[in-house]
């Protein structure tokens, strides 16, 4: 049996065939046993804290422990903050707002919109040439910045699914007082994440992109400026006492948490930890290099079919391939794939505009033109069958073109 939920889906003759899920980096299917943790957890359906029912205390319980586990995955430190939010550009929102007052942050332009627009005038970087320009990038603006910095950067890009030198990164930052903030939306499904070993100051993913449902994702680290920020939402559970004036939590997941939490989708993203860790790191991330290379092999050896990526072939990528193909737009090739052969990718600009538009060198109206770019991502549940369904159904369509 899948791990994850499977699907049939009809083609075009009306047959019904099994879905090949190639976009995982938009949302990745649920997993059994997340659906199994929250068919458990709904008999027991009461609001969380403050209840003294049962249902409620057990709730409470629960949630809490997801707060914990998550945290154990992310190998956070004892005393960093998790604040459940909806997903990974809820949390970049959060944190924005919680920056002290002059905090100037620095992102990359190849950045997901979630990581690139949250903040108030920052430092935009070009994309760079090489991962060690991007060290010399970040090096050179925060020394250049003077008061509060902040560099935001993600872990491995949802677009060439190459991975950044997060840690050299982190060391940059703090060696010029500076924090960095660290969209991990596609490297916690893919890989482990340690935010105490990396010196992580905060990170943020979302559980849809990991084997849970939509709705919950989270915002981990450092307390002192979640601490003193302005609450995010403002109402019950945020608040200690309401009268002639309103006394705000100092809890920062209290505070940051009002109104009733989305406690199955903690519940599920926990899950979603759990089986990722119990499976274990080693054969998750051999078997998805093996259907990586697989993948990108075949890519290459189709005519017509490029490749996109900012760094050379080898760097190190977890399983997310863009492409485009000679003689048609994206969305074409989309549909195609779709309609004749039960595939599901991805096609357009993947909300990262200016890094789409620089991989495929050319300027806004060009890249509306052909449409972006296609975009095959991979995780658990991913097969070689699936793998080679796309090399053939691209085979095709680039054999009818000639
Ligand atoms: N960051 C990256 C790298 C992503 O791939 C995505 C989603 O595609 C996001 C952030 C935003 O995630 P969400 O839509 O769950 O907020």
């Amino acid at each position: 049996m899948s791990p994850v939920l499977s699907l049939d889906v009809p083609v075009r003759d009306g047959a019904l065939v099994p879905y090949a899920n190639l976009d995982y980096a938009a949302s990745a299917p649920c997993l059994q046993a997340v659906s199994q943790a929250v068919a458990e957890a709904l008999p027991a359906y009461s609001s969380v804290h403050r209840g003294a029912g049962y249902a409620s205390q057990l709730t409470t319980a629960r949630y809490e422990q997801a707060r914990h586990t998550i945290k154990a995955f992310a190998r956070a430190r004892p005393d960093d903050a998790l604040v459940f939010t909806r997903n990974t550009t809820d949390a970049m929102n959060l944190l924005a707002r919680s920056l002290p007052e002059g905090t100037t942050a620095v992102v990359f332009d190849t950045e997901h919109h979630a990581t690139l627009l949250p903040w108030s005038a920052p430092v935009r970087l070009t994309p760079p040439a090489l991962p060690g320009e991007a060290l010399r990038a970040a090096d050179e603006a925060l020394a250049a910045i003077e008061g509060p910095a902040l560099l935001v950067v993600t872990a491995a890009s949802n677009v060439t699914g190459e991975l950044w030198p997060i840690a050299g990164l982190a060391h940059i930052a703090h060696r010029h007082g500076a924090r960095i903030a660290v969209d991990a939306a596609q490297l916690a499904p893919h890989r482990p994440l340690n935010v105490a070993a990396l010196d992580l100051d905060y990170v943020a993913f979302s559980g849809h992109k990991l084997y849970a449902p939509f709705g919950a994702g989270v915002l981990i680290g450092r307390r002192d400026w979640l601490e003193r920020a302005e609450p995010y939402l403002k109402g019950g559970g945020a608040v200690v006492a309401v009268g002639e004036q309103t006394e705000w939590q100092s809890d920062v997941e209290a505070r940051h948490e009002a109104g009733t939490p989305n406690v199955l989708g903690a519940i599920a993203l926990a899950a979603a930890c759990d089986h990722l860790t119990s499976t274990g790191w080693t054969s998750l991330v051999e078997e998805e290099e093996r259907l990586l290379t697989r993948l990108r092999t075949g890519l290459a050896a189709i005519d017509g079919v490029h490749e996109l990526a900012l760094w050379p072939s080898d760097h190190p990528r977890v399983g997310i391939v863009s492409f485009v193909v000679d003689g048609h737009t994206a969305r074409e090739v989309a549909e195609r794939l779709s309609a004749d052969h039960g595939i599901g990718v991805r096609d357009g600009k993947f909300c990262a505009h200016p890094f789409v538009r620089h991989l495929l060198g050319v300027g806004q109206g060009g890249c509306d033109e052909i449409g972006g770019a296609v975009r095959a991502s991979i995780g658990i549940g991913s097969t070689e069958e699936h793998v080679d369904r796309l090399l053939s159904a691209l085979g095709v369509l680039t054999a009818r073109r000639q």
